[in-house]
């Protein structure tokens, strides 16, 4: 078993090559997802091929920030330290006007306020390493 650290601190996001334009765009508040050329659509998480025509003409592109909540769970009771200290907190998977989602959190807002089809924009929470973790508040 082991112990958990004295103050817990959320863990930083992974980053490999295929990611790592999405990571850089984030030192300065930039959200990009990637479009492929051949279907002419949107693609997110970061991918080396495209999930539906499997080519690998993917570019990035920058999103407006702006979408709705799809889905989301309310978080009580944390099962991991590291997370304990914002809860309760709500985590939320987010569909950009851009058509595509992702998993973030909805923060500024009482966890008990947050609704399917809730507009919102995105914030940025700022990480040790100078990259940002994009989460999003009521727009
Ligand atoms: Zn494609």
């Amino acid at each position: 078993m082991t112990t958990p650290p004295a103050t817990p601190t959320r863990p930083q996001p992974p980053e490999d090559e295929t990611s790592r334009p999405f990571w850089e765009a984030t030192r300065t508040r930039r959200l990009l997802y990637q479009w492929c050329t051949v279907c002419d659509r949107p693609v997110f998480f970061p991918r080396d091929i495209c999930p539906g025509c499997l080519g690998s003409t993917l570019e990035w592109r920058e999103s407006s920030g702006r979408g709705t909540v799809y889905t989301f769970s309310n978080v009580h009771r944390p099962q991991m330290p590291n997370f304990a200290l914002p809860a309760p907190y709500t985590v939320a998977l987010i569909e950009l006007a851009e058509g595509v989602r992702l998993m973030s959190n909805v923060v500024n807002c009482d966890p008990e306020q947050v609704r399917v089809g809730m507009a919102v924009k995105v914030t940025w929470e700022r990480l040790d390493d100078g990259r940002h973790l994009p989460q999003f508040e009521p727009a």
